[in-house]
């Protein structure tokens, strides 16, 4: 998708701080964090949303969340962090690329809801 930031950022078309990549994923830092440490994971073929997900992505989606986790770790969010998905309008999504949000940081997170 030629007018897609996250592809861009999967093309290295325009920067951002990357924390991980491979063949089919990357992370990287938010640019707008909303915890001491947020990154995003997104996957490198483009996927508007959850919403757009099928059984055929589902190893692929899979192993997105056991990244997640592992670089949750790594950052330091050894004590716990928040996964989150927003999809689609009603569900407060802003970038069309499908992206797995990583919250956390020293202190427990305030209650989401
Ligand atoms: P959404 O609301 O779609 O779930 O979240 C989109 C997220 O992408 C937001 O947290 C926003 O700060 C982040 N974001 C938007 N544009 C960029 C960008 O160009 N670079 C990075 N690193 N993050 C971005
Ligand atoms: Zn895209």
């Amino acid at each position: 998708m030629s007018d897609c930031i996250f592809c861009k950022i999967a093309a290295g078309e325009i920067p951002a701080k990357l924390i991980y990549q491979d063949d089919e994923m990357l992370a990287f830092h938010d640019i707008k964090p909303a915890a001491p440490v947020h990154f995003l994971v997104i996957p490198r073929a483009h996927i508007a949303s959850c919403a757009e997900l099928t059984a055929g992505h589902a190893p692929l989606v899979g192993r997105m969340l056991v990244k997640a986790s592992e670089l949750a770790r790594e950052q330091g969010l050894t004590e716990g962090f928040r996964t989150l998905i927003n999809t689609g309008r009603n569900g407060g999504q802003e970038v069309y690329h499908l992206h797995i949000h990583v919250l956390g940081g020293p202190q427990p997170l305030g209650a989401p809801f």
